[in-house]
């Protein structure tokens, strides 16, 4: 679509919308030519101290125009905000009139829709004027405006169990046993990389060692640990035991509330492997069948049934770790709503007390993009989720944190669910940014984050550069240690 802004840049606001509500259309900077049939003019100007908007916008032989005027007022960085959401806006409701979409989160494009709510509660509105203002001032549904006041609740609560100095500690183990069609992450099949994985455990022991002398020498406190990929469980019993052996030795785990591990393939998990995990205090492991339905497994390239899915929790739960999630995903090819429901219910005999529900995405470079792998469609995928949410709160769960990717099926979202006290804190303090996260091994990215300040930086992404040189990850750490000098 061809864009023509006037009196602003804002780029950003205009280009997301455009993606959002005209999957496929992509923003071109070129003069509108006469005939032309996919173009916007977006035009501000000031008068007043209000800024007027208006949107000129043609797609598909429709034509509309669309008005906004919003008052300016307070500092020049709340005036620039105000001047974005008045063009976003103005855009937006002129493409969803042509378009006929409706976006379920209406003109919020970004990965945590619910961060306008944690910021209006945390002002002092209540529940219901911040529901009622999503609606009215985003354009978001009722039932997600609805839900992203009960996960950002939950982001508050989170927040107020932090004290300064708390921190998230984060091991990546970047290998799997196979990749499956949707993955685009950079992690190694074990299979071909089998070399690998030894050296990469030394390596990140050396990190984990270091790291854990920096956090006591700065007083900072392991409030959570997360150990993902990847998955954690592609390495053996006694290379789990390593690196959980060095987080212990390195880290003062007294007021740490929780340790989770990803187990996420069954076919990884053994009774072995659970008991290393249990012997090391691990208090959630998250077992993650995606679907239970066996056509669908093999067509995401899983080597596994679902009944060596229901074999791995049967033998978690005779381990008797105090929390299991269980991931799965709405969307996947050759899934249909009838086969997403039958999962669902298959998964819920298990009683696990955290579900998390993902909308797939389709990322560049998935199996799915690249082999061209058809997918349901976003009414169907739509089907899938109303099945869900009620369904889960029936059995007792409640939505606590959410956040969305890009090119998700119909623009919706992935949401953890857990029952009363349940909660994996953690997923909260790294979506809500309420935490520093100091994060080890290949792609770990380490976020420092106090007093409105957050800064990032990146460990090596492949396992064999991360292995071989160590200098970055040191670099990050003095970087880590650097910023809590001066905070
Ligand atoms: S288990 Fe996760 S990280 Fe591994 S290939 Fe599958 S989607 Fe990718």
């Amino acid at each position: 679509m061809k864009l023509l802004l006037q009196g602003h840049d804002e780029r950003y606001t205009v280009e997301q919308s455009l993606l959002n509500l005209f999957p496929g259309e992509l923003p071109v900077y070129e003069p509108i030519l006469p005939g032309d049939d996919s173009w916007a003019v977006v035009t501000l100007r000031e008068e007043d101290d209000c800024c007027h908007v208006t949107t000129e916008l043609r797609w598909q032989g429709r034509q509309t125009s669309h008005r906004e005027v919003l008052p300016l007022s307070g500092t020049e960085y709340a005036r620039e905000g105000q001047r974005r959401h008045a063009v976003g806006a103005c855009f937006f409701l002129a493409a969803q009139a042509v378009s006929g979409v409706r976006p379920p989160w209406g003109m919020l494009t970004g990965v945590r829709p619910d961060k306008p709510a944690t910021a209006a509660l945390a002002a002092g509105r209540t529940p219901e004027e911040t529901r009622a203002w999503m609606e009215r001032f985003y354009y978001v549904s009722p039932d997600r405006a609805a839900l992203a006041v009960e996960t950002a609740s939950a982001a508050l609560r989170a927040s107020r169990r932090l004290e300064r100095r708390d921190i998230a500690v984060y091991v990546g183990i970047p290998f799997c046993p196979t990749r499956c069609a949707y993955c685009s992450f950079v992690s190694q099949s074990v299979e071909k990389s089998f070399d690998l994985v030894p050296p990469y455990v030394e390596a990140l022991v050396e990190e984990i060692h270091s790291g854990g002398g920096m956090a006591r020498a700065l007083n900072l406190r392991c409030r959570t640990f997360y150990m993902g990929g990847g998955t954690p469980t592609t390495l053996t019993a006694g290379q789990l035991d390593r690196v959980l052996t060095a987080l212990e030795d390195a880290f003062d785990l007294q007021d740490c509330e929780e340790l989770t591990v990803e187990a996420g393939r069954p076919d990884t998990i053994t009774a072995e492997k659970l008991a290393v995990l249990k012997s090391h205090g691990i208090t959630r492991i998250s077992v993650n069948p995606q679907t239970m339905e066996d056509a669908v497994l093999r067509a995401i390239g899983r080597r596994h049934t679902a009944r060596e899915i229901e074999h791995a929790l049967d033998l978690a739960a005779a381990y008797g770790f105090p929390h299991v999630n269980m991931d799965l995903i709405a969307g996947l090819p050759e899934d249909t709503a009838a086969g997403f429901r039958r999962s669902l219910d298959r998964c819920l005999e298990f009683e696990t007390d955290n579900v998390t529900i993902h909308t797939l995405a389709l990322k560049k470079g998935s199996r799915i993009l690249t082999e061209g792998l058809s997918v349901p469609g976003p009414e169907e995928v739509a089907q899938m989720l109303d099945y869900a949410a009620p369904m889960l709160r029936e059995r007792g769960y409640a939505p606590y944190y959410l956040y969305r990717q890009k090119y998700m099926s119909g623009s919706f979202e992935n949401i953890g669910w857990t029952r009363p006290g349940a909660e994996c804190w953690y997923n909260i303090d790294i979506m809500s940014e309420l935490c520093s996260i100091l994060s080890f091994g290949a792609g770990g990215s380490t976020k420092m984050v106090e007093g409105g300040r957050i800064q990032r930086v990146f460990n090596h992404k492949y396992p064999a550069e991360y292995t071989q040189r160590p200098e970055k990850w040191r670099a990050n750490q003095n970087a880590f240690a650097e910023f809590y000098e001066h905070v």
